[in-house]
């Protein structure tokens, strides 16, 4: 991975080398920003795949030396793991390394931060890209891009650190990331409506099928068409990661499934009563922001959402 040109970091550790860890070494990769990428997973079996895949030129499941020597270390484990990982780091890392994680809720991180790893220049990340898939077979190289980057920036003022928060903000643009500054706190609310939730009601929806009498299997299956299977892909999302999402955005989360749960409330009272007019106001207004995410180049405006089979 050696270049001519001055790349942005000589070693970059990778530490989770899953969907997220794999498709961030590849894009660092194929954008030639390192000259060299070495990954770290509690999985010796990830470790072995992802040297095979050609994702990383070294792996070992031992975080301390794997980092050592790493000017730009990557926090990419479910973020359950986040304390102790930084614990290992602050007693074996350079400490003009900078640390990003990239974890789906901030805050924790952020306080994590603090206990374990203030000397550390760590800049937290919440790339807003994803698939249902897990491991370092299922990462790609364009998984970012196009995609919101969110950084929450710890409350450092000093030079050194908001050198650290620009570089972090260079790297994520240089793989193709559009990319916006804003508070843990603020993240974790707005993370909670546009993807905690929509995660909690898919494993709920699709656990709720199991349980509807006179339905079998073969008919959840034969008939998903109908939407049921835009669910399903959410809800095959990787159980670990989504236990320790909500283990750790408790606040926000409880506070948005509680509006939820009024909002679903009204439909019930709609559909008893009759009421046709808050009906269609409420899928009325569903409508718009659909076509405010197609304009703004979130989803693809394709029929079937880009899927090539006739299926309904
Ligand atoms: P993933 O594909 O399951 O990969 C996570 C990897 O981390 C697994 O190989 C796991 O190994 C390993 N791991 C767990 N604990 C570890 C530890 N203490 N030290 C080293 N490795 C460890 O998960 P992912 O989807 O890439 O998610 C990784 C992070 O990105 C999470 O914090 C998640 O919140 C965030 N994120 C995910 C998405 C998404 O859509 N998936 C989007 C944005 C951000 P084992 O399998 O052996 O446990």
């Amino acid at each position: 991975m050696s270049t001519a040109a001055k790349t942005m970091f000589q070693r970059v550790c990778v530490i989770g080398i899953g969907l997220i860890g794999s498709s961030l070494a590849r894009a660092i990769a194929k954008q030639k920003l390192a000259e060299e990428i070495v990954g770290c997973d509690l999985s010796v079996a990830v470790c072995r795949e992802a040297l095979d895949l050609g994702v990383v030129d070294a792996a070992s499941s031992n975080v301390a030396e794997m980092a050592a020597g790493a000017d730009l270390i990557i926090l990419s484990a479910p973020v359950g793991a986040t304390t102790s990982i930084l614990e290992t780091l602050a007693g074996n890392t350079d400490p003009q390394a900078l640390l990003m994680d990239v974890g789906s809720v901030k805050g924790s991180v952020v306080s994590a931060v603090q206990v374990a790893a203030k000397d550390l220049l760590v800049v937290p990340a919440h790339p807003v890209a994803g698939t249902e898939n897990s491991g370092p077979s299922a990462g790609f190289a364009e998984l970012f891009e196009s995609r919101w980057c969110i950084l929450t920036p710890l409350e450092r003022r000093d030079e050194t650190y908001l050198a650290a928060v620009d570089k972090i903000e260079a790297l994520w643009k240089a793989i193709g990331s559009d990319v916006v500054r804003m508070d843990a706190e603020h993240h974790d609310l707005a993370l909670a409506v546009t993807s905690h939730l929509p995660h909690l009601i898919a494993y709920t929806l699709v656990g709720a099928a199991d349980d509807v009498e006179n339905v079998n299997e073969a008919e959840v299956v034969k008939y998903s068409a109908g939407g049921f299977r835009d669910f399903t892909r959410i809800a095959a999302s990787d159980p670990v990661m989504w236990r320790d999402v909500f283990l750790h955005n408790k606040d926000a989360g409880l506070e948005v499934l509680g509006r939820f749960s009024e909002e679903l409330a009204v439909m019930q009272r709609a559909i008893r009563w009759g009421d046709a007019e808050t009906l269609e106001k409420a899928f009325t207004r569903s409508r718009g922001l659909r076509k405010a995410i197609i304009e703004a180049g979130q989803d693809s405006a394709t029929p079937n959402f880009g899927r090539d089979e006739n299926t309904e």
